[in-house]
């Protein structure tokens, strides 16, 4: 079979690629055998561990103490800890943003490790987009010409590449349970993927109308944003690893297990 990322047949295919990376959550959701070459599979393992690290997957994933690949709750992922307390979480904050009251809303800023690659963020996105097409429309369709931009984006980007993508915060429906949905529109292959406390959307073609799109749903889903290839996270919101303060979330939540 043809490898979807770098096009090859020879490569030797033993695995079954995850259509979503085990790095967010242990999933049974694969691609037939082959459809990832060994060489691709151990190249975009590493690129997938990044969005596992997003703060807003990680506040998710620790939230609901999803497993990870080796079947466990992790310590940390990314900021976010285990707190020793039972159904806790810890995240670093700044000291100032944990004294801004709003109403009966506390307002804080989780910061972002300094490690977090934004550029391989998103080609991990894209990666996952790309399975998508492949799990839901085959093989054939996913090697269909017009997705080589992506794959090249994903597989071997240029210098400085960023393509832009939507972000979606879910605080009120936070769930264990991952959705991958393609988008019809006109124009774009956009596919939306939900990982526990965000919705993510990109475009695989990179036509340009995503944020047309996007702002297009700003009416049902106010805190959507489109973040562009010059966006990134500002540097008042990155951790240094330095001594800080931190804020311990304690919440009761379903089971995970029983979550729909
Ligand atoms: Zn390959």
């Amino acid at each position: 079979m043809r490898c979807i990322y770098c096009l090859e047949t020879g490569n030797p295919a033993r695995g079954r690629p995850h259509v979503v990376p085990e790095a967010v959550g242990k999933n049974d959701i694969v691609l037939p055998p082959g459809a990832e070459c060994d060489s691709c599979n151990a190249y975009l393992g590493q690129l997938d561990n990044v969005l596992a690290k997003h703060p807003l997957v990680a506040l998710g994933a620790q939230l609901l103490r999803v497993p990870g690949k080796k079947g466990r709750v992790r310590r940390v992922i990314g900021t976010v800890r285990q707190a020793e307390k039972e159904r806790a979480i810890a995240i670093p904050v700044h000291a100032e943003e944990c004294a801004t009251r709003d109403g009966s809303t506390w307002r804080v800023t989780p910061l972002v490790d300094s490690q977090f690659d934004d550029f391989k963020f998103r080609r991990s996105l894209h990666h996952v987009g790309l399975n998508v097409i492949a799990y839901q429309r085959g093989i054939e369709v996913a090697l269909e010409s017009r997705f080589d931009p992506v794959r090249s984006y994903v597989r071997e980007p240029k210098p400085s590449e960023k393509w832009g993508f939507g972000q979606l915060p879910l605080f009120n429906g936070i769930s264990s349970e991952i959705r991958l949905l393609l988008v019809p529109d006109q124009g774009m292959v956009a596919i939306g993927m939900r990982l526990f406390a965000a919705a993510f959307y990109v475009d695989l073609l990179n036509s340009g109308a995503l944020p047309a799109w996007i702002d297009g749903e700003k009416a049902n889903s106010p805190d959507l944003r489109y973040w562009g290839p010059a966006d990134g996270v500002p540097v008042s919101q990155v951790w240094d690893g330095k001594p800080r303060f931190e804020v311990l979330i304690d919440l009761e939540l379903p089971n995970p297990s029983s979550a729909k």
